[in-house]
């Protein structure tokens, strides 16, 4: 029995179709609900992006939280909506690229009630009373009566406009901190009339919509529920109120989309914090409540645990956000029993802090995410090169992706390594407490490279220029990475720190090559994600004494983007890691550091016997200058840097860096200008 057919059986069960309502699945893979970052600004790149999901085999592909009205305007993140025709005609283009692949369309209608500030639209939010949005500094205005008859009207006319727009499933949105949170919520529905007090109460207004929504849609659309499976805190709506109430509606959806109630702590958490199909036993007891199909994540990459998912019946469908982003085409890929072709999510949230940030989606395994529309990018597929050979040097994730593109492209690639491992930054950096699935990033390059003849692999080699030379490869990309700074220099130094020891500074390249300090160690992260942290952690583990010290106002700051920030920071409390924040590294004498206030400039001294400096990485472009100059006459397409050589940043940057470069080797004059997703006045 060859590979396809094997995993073809074994697999099958994922390929069942199943009705939904008045509707058929063709398959178990739900892309549930997620954000991309695109919403309705950038409509071409989010229908390129969804249609990509369903060639590559998801069955049902469901669009980000979908505004049904202007009082709920999520600016500056960005939202889908269904507010007007104009808002029909752009997502029907995403329901037509789903249906082209024979897959459903899926649209969660959604209004943020008073956890939005409507700063576009300057309408005021609306809530079950006012209360204070989630960022800003304004409060929503309480609905009356005639106001939940309008919200019904709203949600009523979105309901339309998605059947309009040809999906195939509507959502009711009633979690998550939104507007039908607020009213599910025992503390924060105070109202005395229908709609507050008792569960029923408190649910009726979802009730209705359900109601309004099957009368109106329900015929052609299947209904679904994204609903917590565990309730949203005892303090809101408990587990047993969430389970009672699942078995009150339960005639009125076609499918329970279910989560739990702790979003950043668990449901959308980092592998650093949580592992795959954490939320199983939660998913489980509701499964036995309900008789409508369930669908719900875990992060799941794992063709057997998905099929254990089924056969075990704790779920009818297995969903999934992120492993689709890593891997469009992870259902065809079980389906051909090519397994160890998938490209696993590494659980980082870089997609998250995309759409975070206002940008649209990107993914530190998938570099052609987001790019399916405006550069043509196809996850799988590459165009043929002219042929020649290439050198590349360094094997970290961007020399990796550049030569699996370049072996694609049908090119005769030789990657050099001084290193005698492959996988540069990730190999290191996924030896540090809680990074191992990172690992995936080298793994999943490495499997398809050692299958691919026309790749070689030279390690243990450290390059100077005159080899680089000597080799005469037609194409030299240098892929060098970068060392983290030993002088301090960084967002708060704009100079070296003045007369640091040569003994007792280290940075994270010492931390993973082995060093291990102990006694009193400061770390001073002016880097601000996750590298401080995880060497915190890794040295308080070992018996160091470890103070922290930050310019920000917390730990990690920007990890808020990741949603690990809160994490990150109960984590070294737990550690009894001291935590300093606005706080900066003045100076080290290698008995004593000097810290001093970032706001009122106060300065005192601390006992240290080791400084750990996280602040700032050099690009390691030494090769690079020495065979191009410092001002290459030409723009040297036939030596070009690529990854944290070029410009030092995250892991998904410098797979992006080596995959463009790769694909746009020999095409630099052919490939068609990327285009621009936007509105562009006409008859002006
Ligand atoms: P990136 O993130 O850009 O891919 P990394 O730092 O992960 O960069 O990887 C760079 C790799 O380049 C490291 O594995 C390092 O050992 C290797 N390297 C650096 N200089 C040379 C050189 N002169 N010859 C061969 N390999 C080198
Ligand atoms: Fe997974 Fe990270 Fe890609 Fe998000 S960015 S899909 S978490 S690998």
């Amino acid at each position: 029995m060859d590979a396809k057919t094997t995993a073809g059986s074994r697999y099958q069960t994922l390929f069942d179709p199943l009705r939904l309502g008045p509707v058929t699945a063709p398959n178990r893979f739900y892309q549930v609900p997620h954000c991309s970052g695109m919403g309705h600004a950038l409509p071409r790149t989010l229908a390129a992006m969804r249609g990509m999901k369903a060639e590559g085999g998801w069955g049902v592909v469901c669009t980000e939280y979908c505004s049904i009205h202007p009082s709920s305007d999520d600016q500056p993140y960005p939202f889908a909506a269904l507010w007007d025709d104009g808002d029909v005609a752009n997502l029907a283009a995403m329901a037509q690229q789903v249906h082209a692949h024979g897959a459903l369309a899926g649209v969660e209608l959604w209004h943020g009630g008073s956890y939005v500030p409507n700063l576009a639209s300057r309408l005021p939010s609306i809530g079950v009373r006012s209360m204070p949005s989630r960022e800003e500094p304004v409060q929503s205005q309480r609905m009356d009566r005639s106001d939940i008859r309008a919200f019904r009207q709203w949600h009523l006319a979105a309901a339309w406009r998605a059947r309009q727009a040809g999906f195939d499933i509507v959502y009711v949105y009633p979690t998550h901190g939104y507007l039908m949170w607020e009213f599910l919520s025992r503390s924060r529905n105070d109202r005395s009339d229908e709609y507050g007090g008792s569960l029923v109460n408190r649910a009726r207004l979802l009730r209705e919509l359900l109601e309004d929504t099957r009368a109106a849609v329900g015929d052609r659309c299947a209904i679904a529920v994204r609903f917590s499976a565990d309730g949203h805190g005892d303090e809101h709506l408990s587990a047993s109120e969430a389970h009672d109430l699942i078995g009150m509606l339960d005639d009125l959806p076609d499918l329970w989309d279910l989560v739990v109630g702790d979003y950043y702590g668990e449901e959308m958490a980092t592998s650093r914090f949580v592992r795959e199909g954490s939320l199983e036993e939660r998913i489980a007891q509701v499964k036995r409540l309900t008789r409508k199909p369930v669908v719900s994540v875990g992060r799941f990459t794992s063709p057997d645990n998905m099929v254990r998912q089924l056969r075990n019946g704790i779920l009818d469908l297995i969903g999934a956000a992120r492993p689709s982003i890593a891997d469009p085409f992870l259902p065809a890929k079980i389906r051909d029993g090519r397994l160890e072709e998938i490209r696993e999510c590494i659980g980082c949230n870089v997609c998250y802090a995309s759409n975070y940030r206002g940008a649209a989606l990107r993914c530190t395994q998938n570099p052609t995410i987001g790019e399916e529309w405006r550069r043509g990018w196809h996850p799988e597929r590459v165009p043929p090169g002219k042929g020649g050979s290439v050198l590349i040097v360094g094997a970290g994730p961007a020399g990796l992706e550049a030569a699996l593109i370049l072996g694609k492209r049908g090119y005769t690639v030789t990657l050099a390594d001084s290193a005698s491992e492959p996988g540069g930054r990730v190999t290191l950096e996924s030896r540090l407490p809680g990074l191992a699935e990172w690992a995936r990033v080298r793994d999943y390059r490495l499997t398809q490279l050692r299958a691919m003849p026309q790749v070689s692999m030279y390690l243990g080699n450290r390059l100077a220029a005159a080899e680089v030379r000597e080799f005469d490869a037609d194409h030299v990309l240098i892929a060098t990475g970068a060392r983290w700074r030993r002088d301090g220099l960084g967002r708060w130094h704009s100079r070296s720190i003045a007369a640091l020891p040569a003994a007792g500074v280290l940075t994270p390249d010492d931390i993973m090559h082995g060093a291990r300090p102990a006694g009193e160690v400061t770390i001073f992260d002016d880097d601000h994600y996750y590298m401080a942290p995880v060497i915190a952690v890794l040295l308080a583990r070992a018996g160091a004494r470890v103070t922290y010290v930050t310019t920000t106002g917390s730990a990690a700051e920007w990890s808020h983007y990741t949603g690990e920030q809160e994490r990150t920071q109960a984590q070294l409390l737990e550690l009894g890691v001291e935590i300093r924040v606005s706080t900066a590294l003045e100076s080290f004498d290698g008995a004593a550091v000097t810290l001093g206030c970032v706001y009122s400039g106060r300065k005192w001294q601390q006992s240290a016997a080791t400084v750990v400096l996280v602040t700032s990485r050099e690009p390691r472009e030494e090769l690079y200058r020495e065979l191009v100059g410092e001002e290459p006459a030409v723009p040297a397409l036939k030596i070009q840097r690529i990854g944290d050589c070029r410009q030092p940043a995250l892991i998904a940057h410098a797979v992006y860096s080596g995959h463009k470069a790769a694909r746009e080797l020999d095409a630099e004059h052919q490939a068609p200008p990327a285009g621009r997703d936007r509105s562009v006045i006409h008859g002006n």
